[in-house]
């Protein structure tokens, strides 16, 4: 069999391998990745928060994506049953920072960023697959497989595992872990949006509460396409039948917000559907490799957290395994697992509060408080590692302290 020697192998080219390998490249350490399937691929996160804007930049991606032109995202609106309105302009954040980043269609930007990453230098073998791992200390023996069934094997002093959905190493050694939060499903497909709205809402990504439960997230695109999708438990999606285009036209009509704008517009594929994806792992990294991105753990798509999540996780573990590689000492529970769970932990947090409701308390509460509006802002913005920021340091408490006191106020003043 063939055998070739990296310092890094890194697996799947998504946005946190991508990250990671023009990092290590950087190091002046060789550095390969291995995809398994063919770019332009389709993946599902396309409304990307500011706090990734710094990992893209640390990579050297930040002037390829710029000269595409992708929508700019500079903040977000929720919109909820009673048609009220909350929105939240980056701009107006409390930690320092990016204050706006971009809505993309993955298919474009992943392949903008793997082809950046080629260009500096950083080998790409695309449908290529890894089958198998063997470790020997710190050292490994990954063999790929390639369309053809040709098989080879690529030693590595360390991988970074970066596989997304795929899960390389998590399936291959058994480390999966159930999540904490209930399985959903998302129901989504791209449209031709001729019926957009005027002004700052043709290009925001609005974020609409359907009914309990069950919310939909409307992403406009530079290119005039709109990503719809909605997402509940999948309870709210059986009662509709027929093809996936036949159910997600029948839901839209449902919307008094949507019906008129999506009404016979052109689907630019049968909708697809993706369900039980929160998943966590028992543990994050071991003699040899890390795992990055969603390889690790992800949550729910309601604040767009994961490419943040991947890119994060990506830098960092790329930045430790050069310091390792290097001779130094690398605590990685303490500088890996302690600092991307600080993330993963805020976030969830807002998720739970989210379908809990008493998020949504907060967001659209009569009265509000500038100040946390902006803590609550850096939260979206990605900003969830800012313990200057009280909604991130104790963020438990002070979401749920808030959401009651809104509840106490909403409750008196219907008295
Ligand atoms: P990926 O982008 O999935 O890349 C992993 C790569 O690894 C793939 O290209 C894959 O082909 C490759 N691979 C897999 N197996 C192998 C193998 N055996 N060998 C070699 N290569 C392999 N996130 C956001 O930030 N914003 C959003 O708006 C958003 N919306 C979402 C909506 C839904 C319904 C869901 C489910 C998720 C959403 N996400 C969103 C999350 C987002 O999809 C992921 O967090 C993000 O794509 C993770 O990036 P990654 O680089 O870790 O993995």
């Amino acid at each position: 069999m063939k055998s070739e020697k990296v310092d890094v192998l890194v697996i799947g080219a998504g946005p946190s391998g991508t990250v990671a390998a023009s990092i290590v490249n950087q190091s002046g350490l060789k550095v390969k990745i291995v995809e398994k399937q063919k770019f332009p691929r389709f993946v599902i996160g396309e409304s990307l928060l500011p706090r990734c804007m710094e990992h893209l930049d640390a990579a050297g991606f930040i002037p390829a994506i710029k000269a595409r032109g992708f929508r700019e995202k500079t903040g977000a609106k929720f919109v909820n049953e009673k048609d009220e309105e909350s929105v939240f302009e980056f701009s107006e954040q409390f930690s320092e920072g990016w204050n706006w980043t971009w809505q993309v269609p993955r298919a474009e930007f992943d392949k903008i960023l793997a082809d950046e990453v080629e260009k500096m230098g950083v080998e790409i073998r695309y449908e290529t697959a890894v089958t198998d791992i063997k470790f020997n200390g710190t050292d490994s023996i990954t063999t790929v497989e390639d369309l053809h069934g040709n098989k080879s094997e690529i030693e590595a002093r360390f991988i970074i595992d970066a596989s997304g959905y795929g899960r390389v190493i998590p399936r291959l050694f058994n480390l999966d872990a159930p999540s904490q939060l209930p399985p959903r499903k998302a129901l989504f497909t791209h449209i031709i949006d001729t019926r957009r709205p005027t002004g700052k809402d043709a290009n925001r990504i609005t974020v609409i509460i359907h009914q309990p439960g069950v919310w939909i997230w409307v992403i406009p695109f530079s290119n005039g396409n709109t990503s719809l999708g909605f997402v509940g438990e999948p309870s709210f999606f059986e009662p509709y039948s027929g093809s996936n285009e036949e159910k997600l036209r029948q839901i839209i009509a449902t919307n008094g917000r949507l019906r008129e704008r999506f009404k016979d517009s052109t689907f630019l594929w049968e909708p697809k559907v993706l369900e039980g994806w929160s998943v966590s792992t028992k543990k994050f990294y071991g003699d040899g490799f890390v795992l990055t991105g969603n390889a690790t753990e992800f949550l729910d798509p309601i604040f767009s957290s994961g490419v943040t999540l991947a890119t994060e996780s990506g830098h960092l573990a790329a930045d430790l395994a050069v310091k390792q590689l290097k001779g130094e000492k690398v605590d990685w529970e303490k500088e890996f697992v302690e600092h991307t769970m600080q993330g993963v932990a805020v976030f969830r947090t807002y998720v739970m509060a989210w379908y809990e409701g008493s998020l949504q308390d907060i967001f659209f509460a009569k009265k509000q408080n500038e100040k946390i509006k902006q803590q609550i802002c850096s939260v979206l913005a990605g900003y969830v590692w800012d313990l200057d920021n009280p909604f991130v340091k104790k963020h438990k408490k002070n979401v749920s302290t808030l959401a009651e006191v809104i509840r106490l106020d909403n409750a008196q003043s219907k008295k």
